[in-house]
């Protein structure tokens, strides 16, 4: 959506982290590769064509050659594919017949290799032998990196950015997204994404302000202009009038002086006016944001979402790189709880090296822990690295996922087997530790009475929730607008759960971004969630919401929201009964 000033231009999307920033634009990536136009070439034109086609081939062979090099001798055996990719590069079916196509047909080397690949890889997709059926992918690795070099685009890697600048891309995935060099990059805007997307979390986490689901940024914005990013609001201002950025730049000094006022007393304990205690946790990516947990006031580390060491490597860590990583966590986190959560890889966090996994429906196919139970010596070399870990301090383990009891007694079986191969081989472990399970898939909340016999506790996955409940792509900006946690179905789900645990005598926690919305706490407190964890910035403002809240109003007020047949009433209500007492922070630009 655009809308359009004497010279400014507002872009409308998805406020996917908050804070404001302005800078300068820089598109990480061009629309060429996919918009390739047709030319007809004079006869005197065809052999520079074709020799303009080789060099691109050759440019992508050097680079690839290059990665294999640089990669380190301990994953050199996982570099085959790239050797693969350097034997398809002058691989007869495409290298002589998109030089066949130029010279018959007298077109442009773009067009020629488009043409090509659309005759070639069907022919791998239709193969009946499945590793064969994969080389498709193959072919479009390659064709693509030629495509690169014959319309000049870049291949920008987004951690080697060295000026302070605004990204602006068509989308960034989770794994480039924690690559961000946060002294470098103020924010980023993209054209895809949508609310919940792990994208957007991560960009929390960093506190780095970003607008996703834009969906026309790269075509609005040029490199150099000069932009606006209201993460809160989701909305960007493209060369904005001196006004907007006067009023902008007092706004965002505003904005950060609340911040600081709000962080200042984060260290204070989030305690309800009637005294009742409730642990606020935070989420993290990577060890290194465990510091931000401490420095926002956090409790503990209630998700550690463990699968981006995954995603930021050549292959697969070994047990001892993982036993580092969680022990530094739980080194820096002393007493307080630590929940490690197992692999949640594919969904919308797929690793380039799992090379089997290519799936139409991602969100719906081989995640978490329907993976690891499908390779379990990954799943156990993760486990065993956890138990050796947690013989360091005070650990949970969270397994993601969980659609019905089988996979909670198969992932707890070999819990038992990582333990007992670690008594064999005289490891110090501690398999005595809290085990619980993801509430995420709307199986689990039918069947929390089963499940809660069997598991320590519970953590509400709202993000996920909302996602298989409501059918919605957490991925999708064209359905952002329904990722509603009100929804009176999301609230029966939550209660549910919670019922079902403390009537099993177990905590549920939550760890979805529902958690990280102070206005949401009274509900949440009301149905029964005994702990919260967000990203780390959130933590302040939910801390400060809960020391607001006085339960006694919460028991009258949670009859009422239950009758609520609308998102939009329970928010009414809500904002009604408590939105004078939660504080929030500065409103945004829409107000200007
Ligand atoms: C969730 O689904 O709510 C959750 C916390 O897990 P993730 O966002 O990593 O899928
Ligand atoms: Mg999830």
């Amino acid at each position: 959506m655009k809308d359009q000033d004497a010279t400014e231009v507002i872009l409308r999307g998805i406020g996917g982290s908050p804070g404001i920033c302005i800078g300068k634009a820089y598109l990480v990536d061009k629309e060429g590769v996919d918009v390739v136009k047709q030319y007809v070439l004079r006869e005197e034109a065809v052999p520079a064509e074709v020799g303009r086609f080789k060099t691109a081939v050759k440019k992508a062979q050097e680079a690839l050659r290059r990665i294999i090099d640089e990669t380190p001798e301990e994953f050199r055996q996982h570099a085959q594919i790239l050797e693969t990719h350097t034997v398809l590069l002058e691989d007869k079916l495409l290298y002589d017949r998109t030089i066949e196509v130029i010279e018959k047909e007298k077109v442009n080397a773009e067009w020629a290799l488009k043409k090509v690949v659309s005759l070639v890889k069907p022919m791998f997709e239709n193969m009946s032998d499945d590793y064969l059926k994969q080389r498709a992918e193959d072919i479009t690795h390659v064709s693509d990196r030629i495509m690169e070099n014959l319309v000049g685009a870049d291949q920008v890697n987004i951690a080697h950015i060295d000026k302070r600048v605004i990204l602006v891309a068509r989308d960034l995935s989770p794994a480039e997204t924690s690559q961000i060099q946060l002294e470098r990059i103020k924010g980023f805007v993209t054209n895809r994404g949508g609310r919940a997307s792990h994208t957007s979390i991560i960009a929390q986490t960093l506190q780095i302000p970003a607008v996703l689901g834009v969906g026309n940024a790269t075509m609005e914005i040029k490199n150099d202009d000069i932009i606006i990013v209201d993460g809160k609001a989701g909305i960007v201002v493209v060369n904005p009038t001196e006004q907007t950025l006067l009023e902008t730049e007092e706004r965002r000094e505003r904005y950060e002086i609340q911040k600081a006022l709000m962080v200042r007393k984060s260290h204070l304990p989030a305690q309800t006016e009637d005294g009742i205690r409730i642990p606020v946790m935070g989420n993290i990516e990577l060890p290194e944001e465990v510091v931000s947990v401490l420095d926002h006031g956090g409790d503990g580390i209630g998700l550690y979402r463990t699968e981006f060491q995954y995603l930021s490597r050549p292959d697969f860590p070994g047990e001892d790189v993982l036993f580092e990583n969680y022990k530094d966590v739980i080194d820096v986190m002393g007493d307080r709880p630590v929940t490690i959560r197992t692999l949640d890889i594919n969904g919308d966090k797929a690793v380039n090296y799992i090379r089997d996994t290519r799936e139409l429906n991602p969100a719906l196919g081989l995640r978490a822990i329907r993976y690891c139970l499908k390779k379990p010596e990954i799943f156990k070399t993760q486990l065993r690295a956890i138990l050796r870990a947690a013989a360091y301090g005070n650990v949970r383990i969270l397994i993601p996922m969980i659609s019905g009891i089988a996979e909670v007694e198969q992932a707890m079986a070999m819990l038992d087997e990582a333990a007992d191969s670690l008594i064999r081989q005289g490891f110090a472990y501690k398999r005595d530790v809290p085990v619980g399970i993801m509430i995420e898939v709307p199986s689990a909340v039918i069947t929390a009475d089963i499940l809660a016999e069997k598991v320590d506790f519970f953590s509400i996955g709202t993000n996920d929730l909302i996602q298989y409940t409501l059918a919605i792509d957490r991925n999708n900006r064209h359905v952002a607008h329904l990722h509603q946690p009100l929804h009176p179905a999301i609230l029966w789900m939550i209660k549910r759960t919670c019922d079902a645990a403390r009537a099993k005598g177990i905590q549920t926690y939550m760890c979805g971004e529902m958690a990280a919305e102070p206005l949401f706490a009274p509900i949440l407190l009301g149905l029964g969630v005994d702990e919260l964890s967000m990203n780390p910035q959130a933590i302040p403002m939910v801390k400060d919401a809960i020391r607001s809240i006085n339960t006694e109003n919460v028991a009258p007020f949670i009859e009422k929201a239950m009758t609520m047949t609308t998102c939009a009433a329970v928010q009414e209500l809500l904002e009604r009964s408590f939105g004078e007492a939660v504080g929030r922070l500065e409103p945004d630009l829409e107000e200007l």
